[in-house]
């Protein structure tokens, strides 16, 4: 392909995408297609000779597109937003061009550099204290294994890395039993192990880990010997939201000094808001590591996850890795691959200044704000059709609720609401019980096309009872 075909089909491309978002809520939300369906249809070898464009165009349409699950959908409320607003596609668009590697600050200094800057805009737009640095990972799940990394080593007087573990005691990390299956991966990839994570119960509205079963479990643990690391706080976890009471979780890792990480994967994107701070996010200054994901809630498209560091130096002493390759002569510069566990890293921070500067941080509030409004309003239309009963919430803008009937009966609304395809939702499990959940968050949704899913239940409920 020469340039001047590349122009071309960058046009049409983009031509193609408007038109997509355009007419997305008339497309059934998740794919309705079976199992093996799609590379049923692929060639099972690679071609020996070029393809023209429009013949692999017409094959994207005709063989990808019945599988997509459209997750830019208006009326997608299944797991979290995973939202792509236009300046931040527009963006991304102009790194793939680029394709630097971002890697080292000399391998591209305005990928360091407008990091750096990016990092402090949403320190500031999080309400979170000066002097608290950061680094851009791919997922959430990358910063909480740099978290819990760092915890391990920290808890071997940084000699892990070197020594290895062997003999080194049982490291204990503690959380709620609302937290992200990324945070059990972590502690098995860290080789904390399962058994070393302790889970513990939690209490009141907003599902907080309690802070007594928690001091108890660290003196217990003590006592017997083994050697507590971090505890890893929530706000806003996955199943229904559960956010915990950061000023109890700090005083108690204050209190032994452990390190603390606090998982905002969702929720963070909201604390762009004052009045969603309060009392959600007090504490929050507080802890070593946060991260949160702008590719959720906020708008930059996948991936961008901010890990916010009050000291770097932890990280760096777990992480950095210097061979003479990678060494930078003369002035002292930021080397952001020193921060996390992949080398290569993308230009990620362009997609957040062209959203931030597009929307500006009013133009953001006002779409989260109104998605919590409006999940408040569902909530109470979904929770007056006859025996519905509202679980959880609405935290920020989730909330779970439960059909008339047993565990089987929720499977089958969903299963059946999906096949319906006019809006996406999941099941989960809270207190045993199976329920169903449901978030607002996708950028464009409107109030009708939230209040519409209760219309959607009920019709959906009415064909199933
Ligand atoms: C989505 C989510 C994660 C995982 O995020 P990735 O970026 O996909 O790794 C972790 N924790 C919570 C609370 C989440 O909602």
């Amino acid at each position: 392909m020469n340039w001047d075909e590349f122009a071309h089909w960058g046009q049409q491309i983009s031509k193609w995408a408007a038109a997509y978002h355009q007419t997305l809520s008339d497309r059934p939300v998740r794919a309705q297609t079976a199992p093996g369906a799609i590379s049923a249809q692929l060639e099972p070898a690679p071609p020996e000779t070029g393809q023209p464009m429009e013949t692999i165009m017409a094959d994207f349409e005709r063989i990808v597109m019945p599988g997509i699950t459209h997750w830019q959908h208006p009326r997608f409320f299944a797991y979290f937003p995973a939202n792509a607003a236009p300046p931040s596609m527009l963006a991304e668009m102009l790194v793939t061009t680029i394709a630097a590697q971002c890697m080292l600050w000399q391998t591209s200094p305005a990928g360091t550099e407008v990091e750096s800057v990016m990092v402090d805009w949403l320190r500031q737009a999080l309400g979170l204290p000066t002097g608290m640095t950061g680094v851009i990972q791919d997922s959430a799940s990358s910063a909480t294994l740099s978290a819990v990394l760092t915890m391990r080593e920290r808890a071997t007087g940084f000699t892990g890395n070197r020594e290895g573990l062997n003999a080194k005691g049982a490291f204990r990390i503690y959380c709620s039993d609302q937290v992200h299956s990324s945070i059990d991966r972590a502690c098995w990839v860290a080789g904390i192990g399962q058994d070393n994570l302790v889970k513990l119960p939690t209490q009141g509205p907003t599902f907080a880990i309690d802070p007594d079963a928690l001091e108890a479990a660290i003196q217990r643990d003590i006592a017997a010997g083994h050697v507590p690391a971090g505890i890893i706080a929530i706000t806003g976890g996955t199943g229904v939201g559960a956010c915990d009471d950061l000023v109890a979780v700090a005083d108690i890792a204050q209190r032994h000094d452990l390190y603390t990480h606090l998982d905002a994967a969702w929720a963070g994107s909201a604390m762009i808001c004052p009045e969603f701070r309060d009392p959600l996010w007090a504490g929050a200054e507080r802890y070593d590591s946060i991260v949160f994901n702008p590719h959720k809630w906020l708008g930059a498209q996948f991936d961008c996850a901010i890990q916010f560091l009050k000291d770097a130096t932890p990280q760096l002493n777990t992480l950095k890795i210097e061979p003479e390759y990678l060494k930078t002569s003369g002035a002292e510069v930021t080397n952001y691959s020193e921060w996390t566990i992949p080398l290569g890293r993308r230009f990620r921070a362009l997609k957040i200044w062209f959203l931030l500067r597009s929307y500006g941080l009013d133009g953001l509030r006002a779409r989260i704000r109104n998605h919590v409004a409006w999940a408040n309003e569902l909530a109470e239309k979904i929770g007056s059709i006859e025996g519905f009963e509202i679980t959880t919430g609405p935290i920020l803008s989730l909330f779970s609720f439960r059909c008339p009937g047993d565990d089987d009966m929720q499977q089958r609304l969903v299963d059946a609401l999906n096949d319906d395809g006019r809006i996406y939702l999941t099941q989960g499990m809270f207190d045993g019980r199976k329920i169903i959940r449901l978030q607002v968050g996708q950028f464009d949704t409107t109030r009708e096309d939230v209040l519409m899913a209760a219309d959607v239940i009920r019709d959906v409920w009415g064909s199933l009872s």
